[in-house]
């Protein structure tokens, strides 16, 4: 099923036509639970990974205290939640898990306090993306797939996940590894469910601070009045999605400067919601009522990565050499 973003409830370009030469297009990536394969475009799947090929793992430093959880007994709790809430009505308040199913929640938080977040810090699947299916996605010459991998435990300077981008060529790798390795135990919400794409290109207009002068003031004034629909409807997409323009709502703008003075562009968003409420980005295939069950994971929430208290993880790279290593920005 193709996902489809409902229109811009205000056509921001026929209010302020001097915007309309800084439209960018950027690809949301609609992620949804599914059994993505090794050629398909996915999150959370797996990857095409050569047989002969290390599988990364992280080298910064990690801090050993904190809560950890083990990425089996998650996928475990993940499973008992969502049976659980399938038998709970919308509107019935109580709760109503099975004794069976709270004896076994107990138990995965017991094998959680266990966790030891001294065992090695295998990187994880956590992207895949072909660039047939996402229109805003450019790479390396030759190249026809994007791979991302984290470590899933907490890292300076942002207390979050230390990310690794491969750019393949598909068809170099004919004996693809088998058993994908992963850590044992994470950090927080950084496990991805599986989920198959169903990219859409979309417009987007620049952080209302990237502005020209003049135009920025106009348009703060009428935003304002509007009740800031700029910011939450008209220039920026939620959800996981590639290109476009990146927001500044937690830090304000800082420059992302790579190590060779080329300012970094944006590569990709890691958000950890789908719309959070914000409905006018839910899809319309997505807007039907709701199933008398809770639903879980949520029609919003399908990937439950979460980045710091509900944020954004925004990948940048470097347009002089794919080779420059990637920065990120948390907002
Ligand atoms: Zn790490
Ligand atoms: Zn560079």
């Amino acid at each position: 099923m193709t996902r489809t973003t409902p229109p811009r409830p205000v056509d921001i370009a026929a209010l302020f036509p001097e915007i309309a030469p800084l439209a960018r297009t950027a690809t949301r990536l609609h992620p949804r639970p599914g059994s993505p394969g090794v050629h398909d475009s996915s999150i959370g799947g797996p990857l095409l990974w050569p047989s002969d090929e290390p599988w990364p793992v992280c080298e910064q430093q990690h801090d050993n205290y904190g809560d950890f959880v083990r990425l089996d007994v998650e996928r475990q709790r993940r499973r008992v939640l969502s049976a659980a809430w399938g038998r709970i009505r919308r509107d019935d308040h109580r709760s109503d898990f099975l004794p069976e199913q709270r004896a076994e929640l107990q138990r995965l938080d017991k094998l959680d306090e266990k966790a030891d977040p001294g065992t090695p810090t295998t990187m994880l699947a956590v992207a895949q993306l072909y660039l047939k299916d996402v229109p805003d996605l450019v790479g390396p010459p030759g190249t026809d797939v994007l791979q991302l991998l984290w470590c899933p435990r907490d890292h300076d300077p942002h207390c979050a996940p230390e990310i690794m981008l491969r750019w393949r060529r598909s068809a170099d790798v004919t004996d693809v590894l088998a058993e994908q390795p992963e850590p044992e135990v994470m950090e927080y919400e950084y496990l991805p469910n599986t989920c198959v794409l169903h990219p859409e290109q979309v417009t987007e207009y620049p952080y209302a601070d990237f502005l020209p002068p003049g135009l920025r003031e106009r348009l703060e004034e009428w935003d304002a009045a509007a009740g800031h629909r700029y910011f939450y409807e008209l220039s920026i997409a939620t959800g996981w999605k590639v290109g476009g323009y990146s927001a500044w709502n937690l830090t304000d703008p800082y420059p992302m400067v790579c190590d060779c003075g080329a300012d970094m562009e944006l590569l990709m968003r890691v958000d950890s919601s789908e719309w959070d409420g914000n409905e006018s980005w839910r899809p319309v295939e997505d807007s039907g009522p709701e199933s008398e069950f809770h639903e879980h994971p949520s029609r919003s929430d399908p990937v439950e990565v979460v980045i710091g208290r509900g944020y954004s993880l925004w990948i940048f790279i470097c347009p002089v050499s794919f080779e420059h290593p990637p920065q990120t920005s948390m907002q």
